[in-house]
């Protein structure tokens, strides 16, 4: 399959069209941003980790009875992807408390819940991402109930197989965010990326940090946590 026309720059990917209005090819790269984009950087090699994690994720998850826009890997930063449009909630799920959750309810990181917590926010750059509950979702149409219900049922089982996955990488999985997309028959897929960027990870034994908390806290050593989950899961 070949790339045509950019359809699309985000912060860490460009999207491209190919022959098949069906299929598009996604390109990772090295920029990365935080804090609602006031953050700029590089992570040499993100590209990289991202698109190839991504897709052995995906692939695994695929394997596992969860849909997901994955096609076929190109190359080291390149994707096909089955094109979608992307329901413009952001979906999180933790296991631990970290980031915005710990600021937000005023506890300390490191909290292992009983059991798996979800929210939802707007995808809307102008908004800031505001965090609604599944009823404003639905009354500003973002998603019916059902495909909610849906996307909700879908999150948990991912949470499920990654976090015993990673487990066996010695990696606890403490929280992460999911996107959807819909295909044209109206299918709901897994899609986005599932990558250092978005999810937080903790080796199991030490808790040091090995994703993108690196990066947004100046913690050092950000392309070396990167390598070092890449040398995990394809080890
Ligand atoms: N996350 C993300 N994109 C966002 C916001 C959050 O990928 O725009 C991921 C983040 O990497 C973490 C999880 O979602 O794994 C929960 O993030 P949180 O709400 O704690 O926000 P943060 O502290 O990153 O601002």
């Amino acid at each position: 399959m070949n790339k045509c026309e950019q359809l699309y720059e985000g912060k860490a990917k460009k999207v491209f069209a190919t022959e098949d209005p069906e299929y598009v090819i996604v390109s990772y790269k090295d920029d990365a941003t935080a804090f609602d984009g006031l953050k700029k950087g590089t992570i040499s090699g993100k590209g990289v980790v991202n698109n190839r994690m991504s897709n052995y994720l995906m692939k695994l998850l695929e394997k596992q009875g969860v849909p997901t826009h994955y096609v076929e890997e190109l190359s080291d930063r390149e994707t096909v992807v089955r094109k979608v449009s992307i329901v413009p909630l952001e979906v999180i799920i933790r296991n631990v408390s970290a980031g915005s959750f710990a600021k937000r309810y005023g506890v300390e990181e490191g909290i292992v819940f009983a059991e798996p917590t979800i929210e939802f926010s707007y995808k809307n750059d102008d908004l800031h991402d505001p965090l609604l509950n599944s009823y404003h979702a639905v009354a500003l149409g973002l998603a019916t109930r059902e495909e909610i219900e849906n996307i909700k049922n879908m999150a948990f089982k991912i949470n499920s197989v990654l976090k015993e996955y990673f487990k066996s990488l010695k990696v606890t999985l403490v929280d992460f965010k999911l996107e959807f997309g819909k295909l044209s028959d109206g299918t709901i897929v897994l899609a986005d990326e599932i990558s250092p960027d978005t999810c937080r990870f903790w080796d199991s034994e030490t808790n040091e940090k090995l994703d993108k908390d690196r990066f947004r806290r100046d913690l050092g050593g950000v392309e070396d946590a990167y390598e070092e989950m890449m040398k995990r899961v394809f080890k």
